[in-house]
């Protein structure tokens, strides 16, 4: 038995201005009556899809259900700023936290693997620039520590061979039209996504050769012999083998429990503005990691801003709208700071969504019972840690050998967290710490 008791649902708080800019194109299907299948997908972001994706190139013939308790985009995958990134956050210290330069070095091989697969995808799909831009990313400074971190990223991609150019302050207001920033740091290798046409146009893709239900969550999850049944509000699905894609809330399918830690962060995205300065499109990373990241999209001669500031730690997997009206109030100062021609322009869109972390940045993946299989836990990377999660997930429940397989096997569990008290006070005076020290780069 996986699912003890009732499974906790996701809530998601204010509505993401990439779901409501980009409509979708498919119609929503609700799970009804008694399916049978092959495989049963759980969670339609980017692991489920990607899961599913590769099942699909796999097992070209089986039955692959997926379910969502929401609908397509709506969770934190339609939700995100859209960095897909290929070197890892942590060079930008100068040290190789997670190891030295050769775990670096795998960490990007993996993530290039993600985004090669998510790139495939946007070709046989047909999927826009707008939708998946192949452009990378700039990582900004506003401030001499900003500056200092930046050179020490610069100098640690140096040293392993990976290629980035250094911008002045001039060629940042040129891109950005303003001169809030020091310089950057260009690295070719990200992919800049619009992350819920993106989403939804994967799963649209897929439509006709899985099935997607939306709207239709799984309440219990069991085994009855040699199948495992999820049972849903109108129906149920039995399948042999089943794959978690559900991030922080594999918690309450029964496992990683005290290993998962939950963290909100929150964006904003302007109204439709006609003439932006700078360039029209460009994606902005804060040199300190509790910093603001920015983003500039442009549709038919109408661009939009996105700004993503904050993280609040919240282990019941939930924020209230006067939580995110809080941030945006912050943000909209953040914003004004940075674009102060631009002030009299709404914040159009406000909203939070859910990121899974853990002590050691290892994900919540594997086997978990006989049959059941978790991608879980993206460690705040989940464009990218999430389709590779997905992809993995599918090769390992298939019995496929492959290299990247047995190198992602090789990463521990999510390492233990403290007692709930400690660990919630932990966790928020390093927040609030980290947050207070980004300063202007917030
Ligand atoms: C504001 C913001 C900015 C971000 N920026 C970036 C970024 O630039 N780059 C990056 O890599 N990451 C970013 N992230 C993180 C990224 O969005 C996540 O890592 C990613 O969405 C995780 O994908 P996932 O498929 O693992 O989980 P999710 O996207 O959370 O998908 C899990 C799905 O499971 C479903 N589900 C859960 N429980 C059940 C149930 N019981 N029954 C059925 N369905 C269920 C949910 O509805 C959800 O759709 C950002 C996140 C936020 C909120």
């Amino acid at each position: 038995m996986s699912s003890a008791g009732k499974v906790r649902q996701p809530v998601e708080t204010g509505v993401s201005g990439w779901a409501a800019i980009a409509p979708r194109q498919f119609r929503a299907q609700v799970l009804a009556g008694r399916q049978l299948a092959d495989w049963l997908i759980v969670g339609a972001g980017f692991g489920g899809l990607s899961a599913a994706r590769r099942l699909r190139q796999l097992r070209p013939h089986d039955r692959i259900v997926v379910l969502d308790a929401l609908e397509v985009a709506e969770g934190a995958s339609g939700r995100n700023s859209g960095f897909m990134i290929d070197v890892p956050h942590n060079l930008a210290s100068g040290n190789y936290s997670v190891g030295g330069a050769a775990s670096s070095q795998l960490e990007i091989r993996q993530n290039r693997l993600a985004i090669a697969f998510a790139a495939q995808a946007a070709e046989e799909y047909r999927m826009p620039a707008a939708t998946f831009d192949p452009a990378g990313k700039i990582n900004v400074a506003a401030t001499e520590r900003g500056m200092a971190l930046n050179q020490g990223f610069a100098e640690s991609l140096r040293q392993i061979g990976e290629a980035s150019e250094a911008l002045d302050a001039a060629q940042m207001r040129d891109i950005t039209g303003t001169d809030y920033y020091l310089g950057g740091v260009h690295m070719p290798g990200a992919a800049m996504i619009q992350p819920a046409d993106y989403i939804r146009r994967l799963a649209q893709g897929l439509a006709g050769r899985i099935d997607l239900f939306e709207r239709s969550p799984v309440r219990a999850l069991r085994r009855l012999g040699a199948v495992w049944e999820a049972v849903s509000d109108h129906g149920s699905v039995q399948a042999p083998k089943v794959i978690l894609a559900v991030n922080g809330h594999i918690e309450s399918f029964g496992h990683f429990r005290h290993r998962l830690i939950h963290v909100y962060t929150y964006a904003s995205m302007t109204a439709a503005i006609a003439q932006a300065p700078g360039a029209d499109r460009w994606a902005l990373l804060p040199a300190d990691p509790m910093g603001a990241t920015l983003r500039k999209i442009t549709l038919d001669g109408q661009s939009r801003l996105v700004i993503r500031t904050h993280f609040t730690y919240n282990p019941d997997i939930r924020v209230s709208a006067a939580q995110v009206a809080r941030i945006a109030a912050r943000q909209r100062q953040s914003f004004d700071a940075r674009f102060p021609a631009l002030k009299g322009i709404p914040l159009e869109y406000s909203w939070a969504g859910a990121l899974c972390l853990s002590t050691n940045h290892a994900p919540a993946f594997g086997e978990v019972e006989p049959g059941l299989y978790s991608a879980c836990c993206e460690n705040g990377l989940g464009t990218v840690k999430s389709t590779l999660a997905g992809m993995m997930a599918a090769e390992l429940a298939t019995g496929t050998d492959s290299e990247p397989l047995r190198q992602f096997r090789r990463q521990p569990p999510p390492g233990r967290l403290p007692p709930g008290p400690v660990a919630w006070l932990g966790v928020n005076a390093v927040i609030r710490w980290h947050q207070l020290r980004a300063g202007r780069e917030g």
